[in-house]
């Protein structure tokens, strides 16, 4: 018999949820806005609703289905299949979100994980990691979310809060990050925090083209600062070339921690282009020890959005075997 898996990837705005076979095809998929601001029960019927109809689109029941994965924001005690302290879904946070979600799907096998490390399994299984058996990940928006494969397995850690790569200190007593610890990658190279830094120094007077922007739109993205760099402005070339440098030393440091033959980047920010990638490979390469520079192979996700359900998908059907 054929089995079926379900991948599911709550994030604060929306739950993706995809239906896929043995083979890890998508059969169907479905979103519903997750209304982060109800309370635990409301999101959990919104879980559950968004699987049913992406099972019912697949032309299937949820009989059918061997196992759920589920990819959620943390830091979480996903053994336990609780969220513990997730900011953008505070409702959610210490309920027993697994229990609850299997208890309105007929009892089933629901495996819990991170959602970068969802995200991550997902290149790996079938996108940028295809092919080899070692891979480091990064996915950049509002922060830096991170996941390492070795030897083929997703690195969790005992309580499963490993790889959180976004959070290694960069600068001592640097900028405070959304964590409580001072001078984190994510505090610098996220695109919320890259943004940041280019409304920093504008009104702290520096000339550059984004002033303009910031005076008409009240704001800079981090789009905006790509798109000025690639248009010639010095302060946008500065602050992406210092995004492009802080993001190569988190190459530099996990192909010393974990041996990665591919390190991949995803997340919205990726969209920048070359701009980017090739300049975090500059700055890896001026900053890699020798011997160890042609070893990794750095480069952007290949899947997009879909990366968070394939890979949810993927862990339920790995954790079946
Ligand atoms: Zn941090």
């Amino acid at each position: 018999m054929n089995e079926i898996f379900v991948g599911v990837d709550l994030g604060a705005t929306y739950i993706k949820t995809g239906c896929f076979d043995s083979n890890l095809k998508l059969l169907a998929k479905t979103s519903a806005p997750t209304q982060a601001e109800k309370d635990a029960n409301v999101i959990i019927d919104n879980i559950a609703a968004t699987i049913e109809q992406c099972i019912t689109n697949a032309g299937l029941s949820i009989t059918d289905v061997s196992a759920i994965g589920l990819g959620c924001p943390g830091p979480a005690k996903y053994k336990d299949g609780i969220i513990e302290a997730a900011p953008n879904l505070p409702t959610l946070n210490n309920v027993p979100i697994r229990q609850m979600l299997s208890g309105r799907l007929a009892g089933k096998t629901i495996v819990f994980e991170n959602d970068a490390n969802v995200a991550c399994l997902g290149e790996f299984t079938t996108g940028a990691g295809k092919g080899i058996n070692d891979m480091a990940f990064f996915t950049l928006g509002t922060g830096i979310g991170s996941g390492i494969i070795i030897n083929g397995k997703l690195l969790t850690g005992p309580t499963g809060n490993s790889a959180e790569l976004g959070h290694t200190i960069i600068y001592p007593n640097g900028r405070l990050c959304t964590c409580g610890q001072r001078g984190c990658a994510e505090a610098y190279a996220s695109a919320a925090n890259t943004a940041k830094r280019a409304v920093e120094a504008v009104t702290a007077g520096e000339k550059s083209s984004l002033k303009k922007t910031f005076d008409d739109n009240g704001e800079i993205t981090c789009k905006d600062v790509f798109d000025h760099s690639k248009a010639g402005d010095e302060l946008a070339k500065r602050i992406t070339d210092e995004t492009a440098e802080f993001l190569a030393i988190l190459c530099v440091n996990v192909l010393h921690t974990a041996e990665p033959k591919r390190i991949v980047f995803a997340g919205g920010m990726i969209a920048a282009g070359d701009i980017l990638l090739n300049r975090i490979k500059y700055f890896f390469d001026e900053h890699i020890w020798n011997l160890k520079a042609e070893s990794v192979e750095i480069c952007f996700a290949a899947l997009g959005e879909d990366a968070g359900i394939i890979g949810a998908a993927a862990l339920a059907k790995a954790k079946l075997k």
